[in-house]
């Protein structure tokens, strides 16, 4: 039997996503092991992002300064503008570094399921960037999902009578595929392959 705070810790890393209770005790032994010389960094690290995330007011990315790194980018042309369910999606597609544009987060998806409507997610703040102007093009980067895809429609109309294109990402993108786990190839293509909607 472990202690009662080994056990506290493990099952506050097993509520990790893609933790479950099995790696997360190996993952507290591994650091048991290592408590002089990872032990530390991880915790300085953990207090560090406690202490400094906040979200970007312009486009809803977490990082540690709001405008965020890349609304502050002044080589990113703002002429293209991303549009993405999650922060995951927008770390996914910046990681692969195909899209020199900024970025908008919706903060989720239209869902009649969960009960998510338009004005739960970050619509409005989308609408308000695009009528600003200085956008040429809106890529609706939805996940391959039915309440993705609908979103997207959504998107689409709410958008019409702006002067912007509106493209969607195509090929590439598996049927119920989520952008967070495609692999950098297959989001680079259906990067290169986004078409208008409609
Ligand atoms: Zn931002």
């Amino acid at each position: 039997m472990a202690s009662q705070e080994i056990e506290t810790l493990a099952s506050a890393l097993a509520r990790l996503p893609g933790l479950g209770p099995r790696s997360a005790r190996r993952a507290v032994l591994w650091l048991v092991k290592r408590r002089e010389s990872a032990l530390p960094a991880l915790l300085e690290a953990l207090a560090t992002v406690g202490e400094a995330l906040v979200e970007c007011d312009t486009c809803g990315n977490v990082d540690t300064t709001s405008p965020c790194g890349i609304c502050a980018d002044p080589r990113r042309d703002g002429k293209g503008l991303c549009v993405v369910e999650d922060v995951a999606d927008l770390w996914a597609l910046d990681r692969a570094k195909l899209f020199t544009g900024k970025y908008h987060v919706l903060g989720g998806k239209l869902s009649a399921l969960d009960g998510i409507r338009p004005e739960d997610l970050n619509i409005a703040s989308l609408l308000s960037r695009v009528e600003e102007g200085g956008v040429d093009e809106v890529v609706l980067a939805m996940n391959a999902t039915l309440e993705g895809q609908t979103t997207a429609h959504y998107l689409a109309e709410r958008l019409e009578g702006f002067p912007v294109r509106i493209t969607q990402l195509a090929h590439g993108l598996p049927v119920g595929g989520e952008l967070d786990y495609l692999d950098e190839g297959t989001l680079a293509q259906a990067l290169r392959a986004r078409r208008p909607l409609g």
